[in-house]
């Protein structure tokens, strides 16, 4: 299988171009034509000579998602379930918000993490994918915006699988985003999300980018967070918070914590409390997400009532504090939700 097109940044098209007997800024034509134009083949490509793109049809491969369903909540929530080339299936969220079109990106097909209210792990981790398969979620999603003249304006990464142990394909989908010759979105409009793989957080401290990092915290101590986070047992709570603390003295930015809340396990009082005393005197801002029902899961819902607590308590304390607004709940938006329902009728 050859290369996906969209795993090439300028430079490298640029590079390809040369070496392929053409001038550097052939390359900058083909990448004005995939993230501008956003032609579906390299036969649009009409500035470039037929010899070129006979090349380019060789050596790389366009289309790499194919939608094999999609759902339209009432709320706008659009939720498609792709499948890859060797017939994975991955999931991509549009929401609708009033500010504008923010994307779901997934990053591996499933996920080795093991988040014990999640169901994108559920059948464990098959593959990375690749940048340019990221890349091609967005793109798909823009140009199904196109003919309504609207953008793709935020990015989310919080779909399937966890970006940073897909760390190199993860910056190169980021780099595309954010260029200036590309689709040119905001850095401040783009949010990474973790489930805190430490060495990646100084990694990513060292990156010079004003991308927004947020981080799985669930819990407000390491004991309850190896419960709920396997995870937590390779990172402890402890060395997760020293990242942070480093990653924000190192870029000046604010950190966004999410806490899925789960009843009866994470949800109480002194759980808040015991979590704005470890984060308070950081620049920080909790998003509440109250847990999806996982069939597989014992899990139930924290009521409407807890929640209000929970964020009362967390504010009392200094804390900035929100309940995240739930979209597409009538098509199983949730992370993982569709894909697992696939795999079982698969
Ligand atoms: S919540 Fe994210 S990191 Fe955790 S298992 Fe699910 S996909 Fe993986």
């Amino acid at each position: 299988m050859n290369p996906f097109i969209y795993d090439l940044s300028l430079e490298e098209l640029q590079q390809w171009a040369v070496e392929n007997g053409e001038a550097a800024f052939r390359g900058g034509q083909i990448y004005e034509w995939l993230y501008v134009k956003r032609v579906n083949s390299f036969d649009e490509m009409s500035n470039l000579s037929k010899e070129l793109r006979r090349k380019l049809t060789e050596q790389f491969s366009f289309v790499t998602l194919n939608e094999i369903t999609r759902f339209e909540s009432k709320d706008g929530t659009i939720k498609f379930l792709f499948g890859l080339h060797d017939d994975h299936a991955i999931e991509t969220v549009i929401m609708k918000h009033n500010y504008g079109n923010s994307i779901c990106v997934t990053t591996q097909v499933g996920c080795r993490i093991g988040c014990t209210f999640c169901a994108s792990t559920l059948g464990g981790l098959k593959r990375n994918l690749t940048a340019g398969e990221i890349v091609a979620q967005v793109v798909q999603a823009q140009k199904m915006l196109d003919p309504k003249g609207e953008r793709v304006s935020s990015i989310v990464i919080m779909g399937s699988g966890e970006p940073f142990e897909n760390y190199d394909a993860t910056m190169k989908f980021l780099r595309t985003m954010i260029h200036e010759k590309g689709l040119n979105i905001g850095q401040r409009h783009i949010t990474v999300s973790t489930s805190g793989i430490v060495p990646n957080i100084y990694q990513f401290a060292e990156e010079n980018t004003q991308i927004n990092l947020a981080i799985s915290i669930h819990a407000p101590n390491d004991k309850l967070r190896s419960k709920l986070m396997p995870v937590n047992r390779r990172f402890p709570f402890e060395d997760v918070i020293e990242s942070l603390r480093y990653y924000q003295a190192k870029t000046g930015r604010r950190i966004t914590f999410e806490y899925a809340l789960i009843g009866g396990m994470n949800d109480q009082v002194e759980h808040a409390e015991e979590l704005a005393d470890v984060i308070k005197d950081m620049n920080c801002h909790v998003n509440l997400i109250p847990v999806n029902h996982v069939p597989e899961r014992k899990y139930v819902r924290t009521s409407r009532n807890d929640i209000f607590k929970f964020q009362r308590a967390l504010a009392d304390k200094g804390v900035n504090v929100t309940i995240r607004r739930e979209q597409g709940h009538d098509i199983a938006a949730a992370c993982g939700q569709l894909r697992a329902k696939h795999m079982e009728l698969g």
